[in-house]
């Protein structure tokens, strides 16, 4: 089963047939969640049977930290849900909402699989502008304590994973090893015709891009010749290359899918981090762990439509709440 990127807070915006398929099952999901009823979805992602966790006899979430630190003290494997929230604590633009746009346009109209083929120009300047605004950020303290928990609890014998739907590069940044970049990653291309993907971090990626990409609402297309756009180096190729990233209305990879649906089973502690758990299918994983009975506690700067359904909820900036949650335990002798 092909799990598709969607947005159930935008797509109505969107008037291709098959995104408002997604939109009604998408909202099935919702309505089904908010009576957390029992459901089986065939979405491979929404496979399993959601039920009540012991927690649901009380009204809300908690936010205990001490209660929080004993159970991360004892916790042998940790899943960290990552989203946007996180890297804009760093500076990095999601560009949704109306107050953050790339020239008179949001992510959701230039990374589609439509907008590229239509106006690869355009989408490389957007993205040009993306990965050298990325590359010239530093990860925030929140990062950094992911990063540091890692470290410290593998020598514990005890893994962290970091399941991010960030395509910057600054949990690496940061340090950390076990990452999954469920949307792929802006320092990445992938050729179209011959699907090799390489890391690039050249800057600029090309030299037609150089000095473009200007995010002003007066500013004009560059209009880049596509033989002058990013080109495939594998040989006898030169196939046009396009950002290794997830666009909306495509499928995610299965083979981190496969990876994340592992990492899903086997956690014992989930933190789910700066996400307004929104973006399907991402906005799935923490109820799905959840619905085992594992811990899940959320980290945001405000409640989301999933909040009811974590046993945690600290509100604040990830910067401030992660670095308390994640810092050496009195229990930890190493
Ligand atoms: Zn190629």
């Amino acid at each position: 089963m092909r799990v598709f990127l969607h947005d159930i807070a935008t797509i109505s915006g969107i008037n291709q047939k098959r995104n408002w398929f997604f939109f009604m099952a998408a909202l099935v999901l919702t309505m089904l969640l908010h009576n957390r009823a029992v459901f089986a979805l065939g979405l491979r992602m929404c496979s399993a049977r959601v039920r009540r966790g012991p927690w649901m006899d009380t009204t809300r979430p908690n936010s205990d930290m001490s209660e929080f630190r004993e159970i991360f003290s004892k916790a042998k494997h940790i899943a960290i849900i990552t989203g946007a929230g996180v890297s804009a604590e760093s500076g990095v633009p999601t560009f949704r909402g109306d107050n953050e746009k790339w020239r008179k346009w949001q992510s959701q109209d230039l990374a589609t699989p439509e907008a590229f083929s239509r106006t690869p120009s355009r989408v490389w300047e957007f993205y040009h502008y993306r990965r050298e605004m990325a590359l010239n950020k530093k990860p925030n303290a929140a990062h950094l304590a992911i990063a540091e928990c890692e470290a410290r609890l593998r020598k514990q014998g005890r893994t962290v994973v970091v399941i991010t739907q960030c395509i910057d590069d600054l949990h690496r940044k940061a340090g950390s090893k076990h990452v999954l970049k469920i949307h792929g990653s802006l320092m990445e291309t992938r050729c179209v015709s011959c699907g090799h993907v390489t890391v690039n971090k050249r800057s600029p990626i090309c030299a037609a891009l150089k000095d473009k990409g200007a995010p002003g609402p007066d500013v004009a297309d560059a209009q880049i010749p596509v033989d002058k756009l990013p080109r495939c180096g594998e040989s006898d190729c030169h196939g046009l290359l396009r950002p290794n990233v997830v666009f909306f209305g495509e499928t995610l990879d299965s083979h981190i899918l496969t990876k994340v649906e592992k990492e899903m089973e086997t956690c014992d502690l989930c933190l789910v981090v700066g996400t307004s758990s929104i973006v399907y299918p991402a906005a799935m994983f923490g109820p799905q762990i959840a619905s085992r009975g594992v811990p899940v506690a959320e980290f945001n700067k405000n409640t989301t439509p999933k909040t009811e359904y974590f046993t945690h909820h600290f509100q604040g900036p990830c910067g401030t709440t992660l670095p308390l949650a994640l810092a050496r335990h009195e229990s930890e002798v190493i």
